[in-house]
């Protein structure tokens, strides 16, 4: 594939708004086997103040030109320029409003990209974020060009009965020949990259919703022939979304339709297109027997997310894509809200704070660093990540405890009711709740232009005669590679004092203390605040809730973190304590496997695991978060350089398995009690009793060193979450296993017509923890049922072994990298945002030891030396080597 050279760098200082000023869209697309046509008219008015010979700029990608007519009148050639990748023209009115006719002729069957219009199984769908529409016709393609949209689709009656685009029905109607016609209006101005069209022979689930006002809304959602009853669940979640929007933030939903398509090849989870969500199939349709409860968490919360969008986001959009966090942090906090509102808040912390740290945190301590708010790109498509996402979310969530929850409605209220319509700017979000609050945001603001993630340090000293506790807090940003600064930043550290019997303490701060209530508000790089009247010494919960995005450090003593394990009433803290002291036997256990001594694990911890485990006041689901122990990768990070990654499985499996013989006599009759009775349920408690049976599981096999138990429940499993959970278990225990083999071949012979089970099937091997799992996955790669051109299936087989199997994918012999590295150049051919979002998998090589390091910057080396790769690699590439 020839590609241009597009190798300049955007940045934010660059910022100016269009010359020209767009009011509405016409677009007709007329769908045909090997082509489309698309008709694309404009008004457009030269913006006052704009100079009065500026040319019309107007983006392209890959595209061909068929005519352009300006007021009715072709234009001379001599006026314009058209290339692939933009039309310039010239000669334009100097005032009044004029229109643009553009005709662009697309090829959708042959877009692999899937950016544009493309057809997915049969289906035409389009994909527009963040730069697709470009792909299908010339235009301003930036998210402050704000325009209606009316859209007439046209296609094969036969081939395509439905046809939607975003908005209100306007219009339908057959045409010669066997063809017919729809009409969308979609009366709220929206950002080019909000459009969407779908055309195809799909189902539909037709429900309805009555908002608060009273208007009734058709809820639909298309998916492919016969699998209509598998969006039941989504259908569910999308009508509680629409609730608990209307009760947590008083917003209420617009258009007359609101309507989502279930499509199979997607590059992504969803996309939020005005009253047209797109969704990855994976995100919608699911049924007991084919998904896991984390399917079911998963529908739920991009359901909700897209929904949410259509305030935060759509409505109020972005002004430029530096500010993509202004919509997604937000997106992402409000989903969460959502979950937490619906299953539980610990629980639901807990997992985000997991991921946070899982994906954000190496994201941020390595080479891909970037701030919350870039200030540059090269490709915007590489943007869509765990920072600008989930510590947005972060960010988003801190202004609320700095605000409190009333100040952040009021905040938020403000928000909507000023900035509706609007392409809006972060200074735009914090002005509300600084004008509704009185709040000073000014410092808080650096956490959205500075990269990295700040150290808190927190010690603390018990004078007993005077009844005073010390604390000093400290914070550090180490400059790093995307060096944004490293000024003090104002830190919200929630905080709880627990005495001896676990009840929380009032503080008492010496006058003057930047304390209010149960929050600190670290400014300073070192703060020093003391509580007085303390009668005993109380045991410190520092960070409640994880108040900041920040890397703890504590001087705790074991004996404090085992009493918080068992005491602190603040769920998440407790979970926390724990999860500490586990994450610390496990470093220590991966030096003594590394120096080939035997791995040792203090019995206290053990104990306080399987007291968790026990403790009936808990609930299921949050004794199951307690019980999973960091991954190879949470470990790898914990240690932070020179890492093995083999000393790393060997520590962890001796951790797991000496905690499953110490718990065994105990967590048997648990498991066995956990055996549900009548009909299986998604709901949060009976996911949550799954989940902790699921973990004590697979103690009782490291215990046992035999898969029967797993066999068993592998074969009598009438739920894919047990089912799953069994086979996982048997192929990272028991790999070489002839039980094992069976298991794996039954399980695909059972769901070989449904992609997303053998998606499953891809990845569970692809995560095997063995050396042997490169051979397996080279394998696959030829397996029939392995199409690279499908991003599910690239990612189950792929992605999974280059992001979740860390001893495979970081072989000491280097030969992970380099698979991984030409199966990337392979992706980069067909569809290179799934290629790049792979090869970001590289972004922790310094972590490991000097063999590794010097193999896997030879892989990164060659692949950005190959010749045609594609903007969006390169440019993963050469920031992870910088
Ligand atoms: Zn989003």
């Amino acid at each position: 594939m020839l590609r241009p050279d597009q190798d300049q760098v955007i940045r934010l200082t660059d910022y100016r708004p269009t010359d020209f000023q767009l009011a509405t869209v016409d677009m007709r697309v007329q769908l045909f086997a090997e082509h489309a046509d698309v008709l694309t008219v404009l008004q457009l008015e030269r913006r006052a103040g704009a100079p009065a010979t500026a040319d019309l700029v107007l983006d392209g990608d890959e595209l061909a030109l068929v005519s352009l007519a300006l007021d009715g009148t072709p234009v001379d050639p001599s006026q314009y320029d058209a290339t692939p990748q933009g039309l310039t023209i010239r000669g334009l009115p100097e005032s009044g409003s004029f229109t643009l006719a553009i005709e662009t002729r697309l090829q959708p069957q042959l877009n692999t990209q899937l950016m544009g219009l493309y057809r997915s199984g049969g289906v035409w769908c389009t994909q527009c974020e963040a730069e697709g529409f470009r792909r299908i016709t010339y235009f301003l393609d930036r998210p402050d060009v704000l325009a209606t949209y009316r859209v007439r689709v046209e296609a094969d009656k036969a081939e395509a009965p439905v046809l939607l685009s975003n908005g209100n029905p306007a219009e339908h109607g057959l045409l010669d020949g066997g063809r017919h016609f729809a009409v969308w209006d979609d009366p709220f101005p929206k950002p080019s990259y909000l459009f969407a069209l779908v055309a195809g022979d799909l189902d539909r689930l037709g429900d309805h919703f009555t908002t608060m006002s009273g208007r009734r809304v058709a809820l639909d959602i298309y998916t492919e022939k016969g699998r209509a009853h598998e969006a039941l669940y989504a259908m569910d979640a999308l009508k509680r979304s629409m609730v608990w929007d209307e009760q947590r933030f008083g917003r209420e939903y617009d258009l007359d339709v609101f309507s989502i398509v279930a499509i199979s090849d997607f590059n992504m989870g969803a996309m939020e297109n005005k009253g047209l969500n797109v969704f990855n199939h994976k995100y919608v349709l699911l049924d007991s027997e084919t998904a896991t409860d984390g399917d079911y968490a998963g529908v739920e919360t991009v359901i909700a997310h897209e929904y949410f969008h259509n305030w935060t986001g759509n409505r109020i959009t972005c002004r430029d894509w530096f500010q993509l966090c202004l919509k997604e942090g937000l997106t992402v906090y409000r989903d969460q809200e959502f979950s937490a509102d619906e299953r539980s808040a610990a629980v639901k912390r807990i997992a985000s704070v997991r991921g946070l740290t899982a994906h954000q945190f190496p994201e941020d301590q390595g080479p891909l660093q970037h701030p919350v708010r870039p200030s540059e790109y090269r490709e915007i498509s590489n943007f869509y990540t765990a920072t600008i996402y989930d510590k947005g979310a972060e960010l988003v969530r801190m202004i609320a405890t700095i605000v409190g929850q009333a100040g952040f409605r009021a905040g938020m209220d403000l928000y909507f009711a000023r900035h509706d319509g609007d392409a809006a700017t972060i200074e735009d979000f914090l002005a509300c709740f600084v004008e509704a609050t009185g709040a000073d945001l000014t410092q808080f603001a650096l956490w959205y232009s500075q990269a990295g993630t700040p150290v808190l340090k927190v010690e603390e000293r018990f004078d007993a005669d005077r009844g005073e506790l010390t604390l000093t807090l400290g914070q550090h940003l180490a400059q790093g590679p995307a060096g944004t600064g490293t000024l003090p930043m104002h830190i919200p550290v929630r905080f709880g004092l627990v005495g001896a019997n676990g009840q929380d303490l009032v503080p008492a701060p010496r006058d003057g203390a930047p304390v209010e209530g149960d929050v600190i508000h670290l400014r300073d790089a070192e703060t020093t605040i003391v509580f007085e009247g303390l009668g005993e010494r109380p045991y410190l919960s520092i960070l409640r809730d994880f108040s900041a995005a920040v890397a703890l450090r504590t001087s705790q003593r074991e004996r404090d973190r085992l009493a918080l394990a068992r005491l602190d009433g603040n769920p998440f803290n407790r979970w926390r304590a724990l999860s500490d002291l586990v994450g610390e036997a496990l470093q220590a256990a991966t030096i003594d496997a590394r120096g080939g001594n035997p791995v040792r694990l203090n019995p206290a911890i053990a104990e306080a695991l399987i007291a968790t485990a026990l403790d009936e006041t808990l609930e299921p689901a949050l004794r199951a978060q307690a019980l999973s122990l960091p991954s190879e990768a949470d470990i790898a990070r914990l240690l932070g350089e020179n890492v093995d990654p083999d000393a790393i499985h060997i520590a962890r499996d001796a951790v797991v398995t000496a905690i499953g013989r110490q718990g065994e006599k105990r967590f048997a009759p648990l498991f066995a009690g956990l055996a549900r009775q009548g009909a299986f349920s998604p709901d949060a408690d009976s996911a949550g009793r799954r989940a902790l049976a699921s973990v004590l599981l697979d103690f009782l096999l490291a215990a046992s060193g035999t898969p029967d138990r797993a066999v068993q429940q592998f074969r009598t499993a009438d739920n894919m979450t047990e089912q799953f959970a069994a086979l996982t278990m048997l192929c990272h225990r028991f790999p070489e296993d002839d039980a094992t083999r069976d298991a794996l071949a039954a399980f695909y012979s059972r769901f070989e017509t449904n992609a997303l089970v053998i998606d499953k099937w891809f990845s569970l091997q692809a995560t095997v923890p063995s050396p042997s799992a490169l051979a397996t996955v080279r394998a696959l790669t030829a397996h029939p049922a392995f199409r690279l051109a499908n991003p599910n299936r690239a990612r189950a087989l792929i992605g999974a072994f280059a992001a979740g199997n860390q001893i495979g994918f970081n072989r000491a012999d280097g030969a992970g990298y380099a698979f991984v590295a030409e199966m990337i150049q392979a992706l980069d051919e067909l569809n290179p945002q799934v290629a790049a979002r792979i090869a970001t998998a590289f972004r922790s090589w310094r972590c490991f030891d000097s063999g590794r390091r010097e193999k896997a910057r030879a892989a990164l080396a060659q692949l950005s030396e190959m010749k045609g790769l594609s903007t969006d690699v390169k440019d993963i590439v050469e920031r992870s080597l910088r």
